[in-house]
């Protein structure tokens, strides 16, 4: 659940954000200072950061500005003047987008959503009922498509490395270290034998299927429905 964080000097805004916030499925903390801000920033895991611009004890600007020497957490701003505008829209203070007061709270959620999509901390999940592997990891068996594989014991582990998280391109190195198998050198070519076979293996269980990806010179990746 991501959590944000709400830095804002007017109780009633706060209010509504906090509401349309955990509407939608996130946590909040709230904070009227910069400083109490930067504090909890420092000591919490926090996915994003809605912050006003005018705060009573340092601008949101001078804010931002000081996270920026430390984080990249996305930062929303929430700005009442026109001249703010400009100097957000300019990103040298490292924004990553903006809405001007008065606003509705369920457009802040919806930026908050797509800028968490952005940053990858909404990773679109694929419900298991619709997933066409099945990884049983008590019994390292991996079913395709309803249809149990028969695999070595490397390519049940690179194959569920890939499995457990669609779209992302692994490294030789990092299969290597998934299957077990010494990532020392002349060993990275092992995992495109393995990967020929694990091919093999799933066009023999449904013959169009090619659901691993080549990255050339980076690696592979699992992509669903493929
Ligand atoms: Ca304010």
């Amino acid at each position: 659940m991501p959590h944000i964080l709400i830095v804002e000097d007017e109780a009633t805004i706060a209010d509504t954000l906090v509401f349309a916030l955990n509407a939608d499925g996130h946590t909040t903390h709230w904070t009227l200072l910069g400083r109490d801000a930067l504090d909890y920033v420092s000591k919490n895991t926090v996915d994003l950061i809605v912050l006003d611009v005018g705060l009573p004890d340092q601008n949101g600007f001078e804010v931002c500005k000081t996270l920026r020497r430390t984080s990249e957490i996305p930062v929303l701003f929430l700005t009442a003047r026109a001249a703010e505008i400009d100097r957000i829209v300019g990103l040298e203070i490292g924004a990553d987008d903006y809405v001007v007061k008065p606003f509705s709270p369920r457009e802040v959620a919806a930026r908050v959503r797509n800028i968490l999509k952005r940053s990858g901390s909404l990773r679109p999940q694929i419900p298991p009922a619709e997933s066409e592997f099945v990884i049983d990891a008590d019994r390292a068996l991996i079913q395709y498509q309803g249809t149990p594989l028969n695999l070595t014991p490397h390519e049940y582990h690179i194959l569920a490395c890939l499995v457990r998280r669609p779209s992302q391109v692994f490294s030789r190195d990092q299969l290597l270290d998934a299957a077990g198998i010494s990532t020392g050198a002349g060993y990275a070519r092992n995992i495109d034998t393995h990967v020929k076979d694990l091919r093999a293996k799933l066009g023999t269980t449904h013959a169009e299927a090619d659901p691993i990806r080549t990255h050339r010179g980076f690696g592979y990746s699992y992509q669903p429905g493929a």
